[in-house]
């Protein structure tokens, strides 16, 4: 790390002071903490305060009571305070960054790619706050009247991952405080010195106290019962897996909870042989090993048709034997560690099962150990070819740096193979054909579809799945709709 950079220590020095509730840092009622540590080398880099159900309580009261005068807020008043944040996550970025890179592993310039994002949010938000427009509705009476407002549904539960340690949040938070609610946030175990950091500049940025409050915890589920279960709670924002999210989204039904749900994906990426499959091959490269392959959209399946994919793959194979692996602050790193042991199993369960099954190995396929690397959980960049459905990794999100390649003849063959699928968030194609881009895109049942784009993503633009990937969207006009009630006024004249 360069010196004049401030360590992660430094930027969050909260002592072990990490929950954010009523406007004051505030260690666990218990004193009791949890270690945080650095995937790429094992290293402890501090602490985090470990909440439970009272500390949640006291959140969850702080944002009911601040919430009546901040619905009250014009926009114009919570639009400020949303872009003095932003301007600060700006000003802060390289520390934030190089904090993330310590905490969740991904290499520096991708760490300073999703603080941006994540500074994107807020100043997005900062504007649709002013363009919460209602209605006027013509009635069927002369004498009569409709109009309908939008109004902020209160306070808001909001539980992220730590794979967007820091976007994840802004995600939430910016439109919900832009909506007029307030929020209490539970951050991943493995990230709460990101997510405080990014409280620290909602503080210095001049939100008010109880707006949004943050509780870090090693316990989620004391946390999120609380949460649930609190009628004053009126919306829970969840991302996360699959598996959690369906048994949160259970349980918020019993209070009736708006909710809004990022969950697991499962991508297809389909190169036709129209396209090129150099420039193909570069781009899967790029956003299959974004992250070290932790990201929901990342592609799970890649459809390639059968009369180029020897030489996609012989590219495809060059560029991830190339990419250099290593902790993230190092030079030239093009890929951090997984976030921990469970998941260095779970990738080589899945090429151990494909391998086994028939899959060609092209490279990779083992836990790096080399140069220290041992200290922390690194996976070779693999490549498998000859993928087909008998495989635990054609249904299951990997969630690592392996990238699964399978060959197909035609086009309705491969749409019906791409939707073949319980998960509904990102898919790709490329194509050079404008008629199959159209075709394919109207036929594929995503929520989000790439076309020749590897990065089909920006909080302009609504984010979110179908089936069990989720419900709602982040992002662009949509996102500030899932925290707002519309309320209709018939007025008799
Ligand atoms: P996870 O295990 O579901 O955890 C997500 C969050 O839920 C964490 O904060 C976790 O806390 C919390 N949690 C777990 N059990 C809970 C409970 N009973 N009550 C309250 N909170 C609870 O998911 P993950 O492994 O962190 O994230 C990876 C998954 O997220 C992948 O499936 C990925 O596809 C998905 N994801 C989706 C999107 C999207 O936009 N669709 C974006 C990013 C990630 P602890 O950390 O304390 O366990």
């Amino acid at each position: 790390m360069s010196t004049d950079v401030t360590t992660p220590g430094e930027l969050t020095s909260f002592g072990v002071a990490t929950l954010f509730i009523d406007g004051k840092w505030e260690a666990a009622d218990t004193g009791a903490t949890f270690d945080v540590t650095d995937p790429a080398t094992g290293t402890i880099i501090g602490q985090a305060s470990d909440a439970g159900g009272a500390e949640t309580d006291r959140a969850i009261a702080a944002a009911s009571d601040a919430w009546p005068a901040w619905a009250r807020e014009t926009a114009y008043r919570r639009a400020e305070v949303l872009r003095a944040a932003h301007d600060l996550m700006v000003e802060r970025a390289e520390d934030l960054a190089h904090l993330m890179t310590s905490e969740q592993g991904k290499p520096l310039r991708a760490a300073r790619n999703e603080v941006r994002y994540a500074a994107d949010f807020l100043a997005w938000f900062a504007e649709e706050a002013k363009r919460v427009y209602g209605q006027t509705i013509p009635s069927n009476r002369s004498s009569h009247r409709f109009t309908v407002l939008k109004q902020p549904v209160g306070v808001v539960a909001g539980i992220t991952p730590w794979n967007y340690p820091m976007s994840m949040i802004t995600r939430k938070v910016a439109p919900a405080v832009a909506a007029g609610c307030t929020i209490v946030l539970k951050p991943a175990e493995q990230t709460p010195l990101c997510a405080a950091a990014v409280f620290k500049v909602f503080e210095d940025a001049g939100f008010p106290p109880g707006v949004a409050n943050l509780v870090t915890t090693q316990r989620p589920e004391q946390v999120g019962d609380r949460l649930l279960d609190d009628a004053r709670v009126r919306k829970l924002t969840f991302t996360g897996s699959t598996e959690v999210g369906t048994v949160l989204a259970g349980r918020a039904a019993a209070t009736m909870k708006r909710v809004s749900l990022e969950l697991g994906g499962h991508a297809p990426m389909i190169v036709f042989d129209d396209a090129d499959p150099e420039h193909a091959a570069k781009g899967v490269s790029l956003v299959k090993f974004l992250n070290a392959g932790q990201a929901c959209i990342s592609p799970n399946r890649i459809y390639v048709q059968r009369g180029i994919v020897e030489r996609f793959l012989e590219v495809l194979t060059d560029r991830t034997a190339a990419l250099e692996a290593g902790p993230g602050h190092q030079a030239n790193v093009g890929i951090g560690p997984l976030i921990d042991q469970a998941s260095l199993e779970k990738v080589q369960r899945q090429i151990d099962d494909a391998v086994g099954r028939g899959a060609r190995l092209l490279v990779g396929g083992r836990r790096l150990t080399d140069n220290g690397l041992d200290r922390g959980y690194f996976f070779a960049p693999t490549v498998l070819a000859d993928v087909d459905e008998s495989m635990v990794i054609y249904r299951e999100e990997t969630f690592g740096p392996l990238a699964a390649v399978i060959a197909f003849d035609t086009e309705d063959e491969v749409i019906a193979k791409a939707n073949d699928t319980q998960y509904g968030l990102a898919s790709y194609v490329y194509t050079r054909d404008l008629g199959r881009a159209v075709r394919v895109s109207e036929a594929l049942r995503f929520g989000i579809v790439g076309v020749n784009d590897i990065n089909p993503t920006g909080a302009q633009a609504p984010f979110g799945g179908r089936g069990s990937s989720g419900l709602g969207r982040e992002g662009g006009a949509e996102g500030i709709d899932e925290y707002l009630d519309v309320k209709l006024v018939g007025l008799a004249l």
